[in-house]
């Protein structure tokens, strides 16, 4: 499948800064299946963004395979803001699971630490509180706050990505208690099983689109042998469904899915967007169409179209060699007689 002619590009308002941006841009595309969302983060390269297009392809092609459950529990997502913005946040999204963002450039502990406080103050004792770092900390660093934040939290879930590299996240999770769950070593690594052969992670978290689509992430999930968690890209719904597709695909499914981030946009492509009701979303059997008007209202300026549609119209015409980001498996069986 290739798209031929323009297609819809938005900017859809965030509600809050999140890694730095205020507006998510993102094209949408139409196939016989139905709509994919393309929405490499603006900054990453052709090479990269060519896994989010196999998972837009994927989704307009029609190729989700079938669940395996109707619904997926999702955690509140908490952005670096202050402590009583933070405890409205969790308390308005009925979630029992809140991920919370620490390790923010320009903040320090303190910062964190009062608002760890006031998730757990919203959420109540028997609520889960995960954090994520996204590689933010060097190991020393990573321990002590770990510990520190542990303590303000009444216990943690998991940390995410507290450090860059996987031998740092595994330095670290020889020295804490807290289990480890790695992100950006999954998705932004050449090899993304590297994690678990060097013991640097608990959990992993899977993103749908920088992995290729839900059977390539599925393929990631079987070999990987740690129990995994779903996390959206700040896609629109329609890019979400693809996220939702794979965690109603998964076998297991043991924690809450980071799933829940319509809530971060203040604008979305379709009339009935996926905002999680009592921390639950269902699992679409299709992706959901934009609405026009929405697409309308929303549309990116001129200049922003043209540079999508030039990135998709390059994303698409690079070689395409494996429809997975895994590797062959080095073994006996994979070797000819
Ligand atoms: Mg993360």
């Amino acid at each position: 499948m290739s798209v031929i002619g323009t297609p819809p590009v938005v900017a859809l308002p965030l509600r809050t800064r999140f890694r730095g941006i205020t507006t998510r841009e993102l094209a949408l595309v139409e196939g016989p299946g139905g709509w994919g969302e393309f929405c490499p983060f603006v900054e990453y390269d052709d090479a990269e963004a060519r896994a989010w297009w196999r998972c837009a392809r994927e989704a307009a092609e029609g190729g989700w395979p079938a669940p395996v459950r109707e619904q997926v529990e999702v955690n509140a997502t908490v952005p670096a803001v202050d402590p009583e913005h933070a405890h409205r946040i969790v308390t308005a999204s009925g979630a029992r699971t809140a991920k919370v963002k620490v390790a923010e450039k320009g903040q320090d502990a303190r910062h964190d630490l009062a608002r760890l406080e006031a998730v757990r103050d919203a959420l109540g004792p028997a609520g889960r509180v995960r954090v994520d770092a996204n590689g933010g900390w060097d190991v020393d660093g990573a321990v002590a706050a770990i510990r520190a934040l542990d303590r303000a939290a009444g216990g943690l879930e998991y940390v995410e990505q507290p450090c860059a590299s996987v031998e740092e996240l595994a330095a670290v999770r020889r020295r804490v208690d807290v289990p480890v769950a790695a992100d950006e070593s999954i998705r932004r690594a050449e090899d993304p099983l590297r994690v678990a052969r060097a013991g640097a992670a608990d959990v992993a978290v899977l993103k749908v689109a920088p992995l290729g689509g839900v059977r390539a992430s599925l393929r990631v999930a079987e070999r990987i042998g740690l129990p995994c968690v779903v996390s959206s890209a700040v896609e629109s719904s329609v890019g979400l469904a693809a996220g939702l597709a794979l965690a109603g695909a998964l076998p297991e499914l043991p924690h809450a899915c980071g799933l829940g981030t319509a809530d971060l946009l203040a604008a979305d492509v379709v009339a009935d967007p996926l905002h999680p009701v009592d921390g639950v979303l269902p699992v679409l059997r299709r992706p959901p169409a934009p609405d026009p008007a929405l697409l309308a209202r929303h549309a990116a300026d001129p200049d922003r179209r043209a540079w999508w549609t030039d990135r998709l119209r390059r994303v698409q015409g690079l070689a395409d060699p494996a429809d997975s980001v895994v590797p062959p498996t080095p073994d006996v069986r994979s070797t000819p007689p």
